[in-house]
């Protein structure tokens, strides 16, 4: 296993998903924020750059109106997002500052990272955020598309991120400890697979379906996020957000995870 690639990552995509960011209650997990701000402010601090992916918008804002989770139209969900939205960025400009960071705020959508011209003003704000010291903090724009909220926005998001800026490496932060040989909520002596050489038809076989009520990815999204990353060139792991400590483990090597490789040219 090849962890020099890990090791030597300057550029890291970092996504964090709702089940991560959130309370069973979908209330923000204020401990587990403050955790993962710190560590990504001490990782841009040590030399690297840091771009962050931020799910728990339609989570937070649900939260906050005061709607509950079950049968939730399209629109109550966009709207949920767009009042939830403006909660995280509150949360991660405050949080940043206090390490001396200054964040920068990215939506995006299908049909904005599908046209050639769109594209590019995204991948220069990106680029110019990056050169400057910022940490862009990335989401789906629910509320003017509903790709992200029907299926694993944020996962695919994180690949489609990481390409627009060459980032050297993708960590999913989630609420498992990787990718398994079987679905361990269901099957208890499921094995987690660490390392995988090449996303195969079968590796993608075993990903099965959704994942928590509270956000969409599940692992094929996951899955499929990471092949479009490896085929680009950019290893990705997925490793348990639970403790957000974990990405010291990760850039070191020694984390409990699954790193997904690169193939050599
Ligand atoms: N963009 C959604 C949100 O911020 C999350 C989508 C996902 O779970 O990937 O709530």
């Amino acid at each position: 296993m090849n962890f020099e690639k890990i090791k030597s990552a300057n550029l890291i995509v970092v996504k964090v998903g709702t089940s991560t960011l959130t309370h069973q209650s979908g209330y923000i997990n204020i401990r587990r924020v403050e955790q993962l701000v710190k560590c990504l402010s001490d990782l841009q601090n040590s030399g690297k750059h840091v771009v962050l992916v931020s799910s728990g918008a339609i989570s937070c804002g649900l939260g906050k109106i005061g709607l509950r989770r079950k049968s939730l139209t399209l629109e109550q969900k966009q709207a949920a997002a767009s009042v939830g939205q403006c909660e995280l960025m509150d949360m991660y400009n405050r949080l940043f500052a206090d390490y001396g960071h200054t964040v920068g705020q990215l939506l995006l959508t299908k049909d904005v990272t599908d046209d050639e011209q769109r594209k590019e003003h995204a991948k220069n704000t990106l680029r110019v955020l990056i050169e400057l010291g910022c940490i862009p903090v990335i989401n789906d724009n629910d509320s003017v598309s509903s790709e992200g909220i029907k299926y694993g926005g944020n996962d695919i998001l994180s690949a489609v991120v990481a390409m627009l800026c060459e980032a050297d490496l993708v960590v999913n932060l989630t609420d498992i400890d990787g990718f398994f040989d079987a679905d361990p909520k269901t099957a208890p002596d499921a094995k987690l697979i660490s390392y995988v050489e090449k996303i195969t038809p079968e590796v993608i076989e075993k990903a099965g379906g959704a994942g928590t009520e509270r956000g969409t990815g599940g692992m094929a999204a996951k899955l499929i996020a990471a092949k479009q990353c490896t085929d680009y060139g950019i290893p990705m792991v997925i490793a348990n957000g639970a403790n957000p400590d974990i990405l010291y483990d990760v850039m070191s090597g020694t984390f409990k995870g699954t790193f997904f490789d690169t193939l050599e040219a």
